[in-house]
């Protein structure tokens, strides 16, 4: 697990050869959808769209390690219909095969970052410049697609809980605002335990030793997942002897319903 929200993640840029028109955009907002190809990565994708028409495209693939740009920001891609396609910005986030939350929630956080980035670079407001491809289709009507809906719900999410989260990455990029929850482990075993922390609070993750003490500071509650180590006199510290019992305290800490 990456540094979590709190990093700014580096994109790569590849850039494709088909599925480009070459028109200018000028962007009014975002739209989110999903591939629907389990299993595919960030450069499977690209690798797909660049070798041949296939008649859709999209600005970003965003996988559990990777986000790659593969149209520039000032050029349409195809991915929602003509009227939509001549207005909006798009990602299509990465499906891990079979059930994956982990992977699940890497690409998650990396899409939350990238879409609330170009919100403070563009100075859009979260819910009414970010769309799903679902609510694209209800608008136009040229589409009937209705992703990312279904791959968030598999994995107990909602397109709310989304906008949410990009709303809040919003305010911790634009600076100033608290963070409610942020959770810190160090490098190795129980980093599994506190991607299921993360998962439940919807909150980010940074490496004990690699954390800005500023994060700190600017945070409501801290958790820490493993070791015994309270940054803060009001740490909420789960952890046990092993990797096992660490994981069980939070799942423990999950299944009690605490937030
Ligand atoms: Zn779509």
């Amino acid at each position: 697990m990456k540094g979590g929200i709190l990093t700014n993640y580096p994109i790569e840029e590849q850039l494709l050869s088909y599925n480009r028109p070459g028109t200018p955009l000028h962007p009014e907002g975002y739209v989110i959808h999903a591939t629907d190809t389990p299993g595919a990565t960030a450069q499977n994708e690209f690798d797909y769209f660049n070798s041949g028409d296939r008649q859709a495209s999209a600005h970003y693939f965003v996988d559990w390690t990777t986000i790659i740009r593969t149209i520039p920001e000032n050029e349409m891609a195809w991915h929602a219909g003509p009227t939509a396609n001549r207005k909006y910005l798009s990602v299509e986030m990465c499906e891990p095969a079979g059930y994956d939350p982990v992977k699940c929630l890497e690409v998650w956080q990396r899409t939350v970052w990238l879409v609330a980035a170009a919100c403070v670079r563009y100075g859009w407001v979260v819910r009414e410049h970010v769309f799903s491809h679902a609510d694209i289709s209800n608008m136009y009507h040229e589409t009937n697609h209705t992703d990312p809906i279904g791959y968030l719900s598999a994995y107990g999410r909602t397109w709310n809980d989304l906008l949410t989260a990009i709303a809040q990455e919003v305010e911790i990029l634009a600076g100033g605002k608290k963070m409610k929850n942020l959770i810190l482990v160090k490098s190795g075993p129980d980093e599994r335990a506190a991607g299921y922390l993360a998962d439940f609070l919807c909150a980010p993750v940074a490496y004990m030793d690699a954390v800005d003490p500023a994060d700190i500071q600017a945070t409501e509650k801290l958790y820490v997942v493993g070791g015994s180590n309270k940054p803060t006199p009001g740490t909420v510290l789960l952890s046990g002897p092993d990797r096992y019992a660490t994981c069980q305290a939070v799942l423990d800490f999950i299944h009690s319903g605490h937030a």
